[in-house]
């Protein structure tokens, strides 16, 4: 019998709306550059040939609700407001006919960004780990399962920051499609159920503050709430 040195971290869970158990988190796959308008408020221009990836820890992640404070190490704490992927069942090489095959459900979440330290690292072609996977920077709704969602088509995505509209957009604007995401994923990944996958901003991201109460919405899918307390 193998024993651990240390207490292990229990695996962290995502609720889902008429389902007693959560669901597990796995990994966490973002895209970059998915709304053509967020990629040029960036001053970049998007890849319309296949999605680019990063990755977040799931001990990283928060649900919706969460009170966190303002992170060390930046002064340019930004929110992205994004809809998330949740995979059902495994996935590998899959085509985008069937990719909905494996999609468990959906849920709102915020990609949380330290924009300086992302800028920094993109002037200097270094990694985004810093500016992008750090503690509690992934936020979680509760998810919709899929068949009570729908096709992904043209939901209303919005984010407010102390009731004011900072993002409005519709995923009818994603640049590469919930199925193009997940069946380019799995060229390179094994999927598993577990995994999430963040699908980018629309653009309007922006700097928020201690104090600040952020609120983001896609139709028809449970809101993903956070609040920012004061620095550590
Ligand atoms: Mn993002």
């Amino acid at each position: 019998m193998s024993e651990f040195l240390f207490p292990t971290r229990p695996a962290k869970g995502i609720p889902v709306e008429g389902e007693a158990r959560n669901f597990p988190i796995n990994r966490i796959f973002c895209v970059g550059r998915n709304y053509l308008a967020h990629a040029a408020e960036m001053g970049n221009v998007p890849d319309y040939e296949a999605p680019f990836y990063f990755t977040k820890a799931p001990t990283h992640s928060v649900l919706s609700g969460a009170n966190v404070p303002y992170p060390p190490g930046t002064e340019n704490y930004h929110h992205e407001m994004e809809l998330s992927i949740l995979i059902g069942a495994p996935a590998f090489r899959i085509s985008q006919d069937d990719a909905e095959q494996v999609i468990y459900g959906y849920c709102a979440s915020l990609d949380m960004t330290r924009r300086d330290l992302q800028n920094a690292s993109k002037a200097d072609r270094r990694p985004w780990d810093t500016s992008k996977d750090f503690e509690d920077g992934a936020v979680f709704a509760t998810a919709s399962k899929a068949e009570a969602v729908g096709a992904i088509k043209d939901q209303r995505i919005s984010l407010s920051v102390n009731g004011e509209t900072r993002q409005d957009a519709s995923v009818a604007e994603l640049i590469h499609s919930v199925p193009a995401i997940v069946s380019d994923l799995s060229k390179f990944y094994h999927l598993e159920p577990g995994d999430v996958i963040m699908t980018g901003t629309p653009a309007g991201v922006s700097a928020v503050q201690a104090g600040d109460v952020l609120r983001g919405e896609i139709s028809g899918m449970a809101p993903v709430e956070l609040t920012i307390l004061a620095p550590e």
